[in-house]
């Protein structure tokens, strides 16, 4: 990497990131190359974004012939590709009515504006959300209020009132934090940055049941569990119930910045023109990136992921077992994958040895090793991941 970047950094931007000694210039599928042409494997995915692959030919080519027609005009007008974006989700998902941003926190500030907005109006103080601990759901002060961590909060009061958080799994603790004054809660199918937890089926359940008593909204957060990643379209598919409410961005546009709410049509009643907006939200360009991504994600898409994933679990439990003193818990859905290390062994450490194999790799919760490679992926990459993964973990132990 060109050592003079590190000074520019330094320079010109607000230090929030801390990054990895990388500096991509170009991608193609599941591949990146840095400004030296070192070419990595990319298991990240810019965070479950390129799931279709970088610079995915249909997709750009779809965006470019846009881009010269027109980009932006302003949700002052009518935006048929908006409508047609909605129908092509919803096709994958359940019937629902539509808004769209540019970001997850985005979909998820909505989520809470129209949940405390149809509480409010249904009893004075109903206005209660429930989130779960471990929970992640954006950087905005809304979401982050939401967030059960305290990490991202630190610092950063007053947060939002009237948030409380349930212990995932602890049915218990949901049936006693929800009553009356509960307007919504807000899960994730998978947990992703918490570090890839699933929910249980039976909890899932017990809060569709309270949802509905309670008039309460059931909000599934898609946004990284979404499109495709654990093998079925959405991950609350994961589980027989079906959501009051559902957020997605990520790779909704393939790296193309868009989010969206979803909620079922008949709750939206008294939502009325003026209660919320965004001025590039669902704007042309981003829906003709949303529109050919959903094109992509069909039945033959999901029956390879899910045909990659067995023979990834298959790899990584062989790894687990040839290493019990160093990983904990190996917990994959999809292609969302969580390698669970124990106290020995750094994460960070681990990422950084993978780098330097040329492998990009994510990490999650306390001590996880966290994969959401491209879709575009073989098995000749899961064997190459997976032998380098060894390597990592020898010169560890070394
Ligand atoms: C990434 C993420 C968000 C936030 O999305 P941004 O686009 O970064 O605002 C929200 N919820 C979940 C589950 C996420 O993984």
């Amino acid at each position: 990497m060109k050592e003079e970047i590190k000074f520019l950094e330094k320079e010109w931007l607000i230090p929030f990131y801390e990054r990895f000694d990388v500096n991509v210039i170009k991608g193609k599928d599941h591949y990146v190359y840095d400004d030296t042409g070192k070419k990595y494997l990319d298991f990240t995915s810019g965070i479950s974004v390129v799931n279709f692959g970088h610079a995915n030919r249909k997709i750009n080519s779809a965006i470019k012939k846009q881009l010269d027609k027109i980009s932006h005009i302003s949700n002052l007008y009518y935006n048929e590709l908006q409508l047609k974006l909605a129908k092509k989700i919803s096709e994958k998902a359940f019937k629902a009515k539509f808004f769209f941003c540019n970001s997850g926190a985005e979909a998820n500030e909505c989520a809470i504006k129209v949940a405390r907005f149809i509480g409010n109006s249904k009893k004075e103080g109903k206005n209660k959300i429930l989130a779960l601990k471990n929970s992640f759901h954006g950087r905005t002060i809304a979401t982050i209020s939401l967030t059960g961590q305290e990490k991202y909060k630190k610092g950063f009061e007053p947060l939002l009132q009237n948030i409380d958080f349930v212990e995932p799994d602890n049915i218990k603790e949901l049936e006693n934090k929800f009553d009356e004054d509960t307007c919504a809660i807000f899960i994730e199918p998978v947990q992703g940055e918490g570090g890839i937890f699933k929910v249980s089926e039976k909890f899932v359940e017990t809060a569709r049941k309270l949802s509905t008593n309670y008039e309460a909204l059931l909000v599934f957060d898609e946004v990284q569990s979404g499109i495709g990643r654990t093998g079925k379209y959405f991950g609350y598919q994961l589980f027989n119930e079906i959501p009051d409410a559902i957020t997605l961005a990520k790779s909704l546009g393939n790296g193309f910045p868009i989010g969206a709410f979803a909620i079922r049509p008949d709750l939206v009643d008294k939502i009325r023109p003026g209660l919320h907006a965004s001025t590039f939200g669902g704007n042309f360009l981003a829906c003709t990136a949303g529109i050919k991504t959903m094109e992509l994600l069909d039945e033959e898409l999901l029956k390879r992921i899910n045909r990659l994933s067995e023979i990834f679990e298959a790899e990584l439990k062989k790894i687990k077992e040839a290493y019990p003193e160093e990983i904990k818990e190996v917990r994959i859905y999809g292609l969302m994958i969580g390698i669970d290390f124990n106290d020995n062994i750094e994460v960070k450490e681990i990422i950084k040895r993978l780098i330097d194999k040329g492998i990009l790799t994510l990490r999650a919760g306390k001590n996880v090793l966290r994969l959401l490679p491209p879709f575009t992926i073989g098995e000749e990459e899961i064997d190459f991941f997976c032998k380098k993964l060894k390597e990592a973990l020898m010169d560890k132990s070394v």
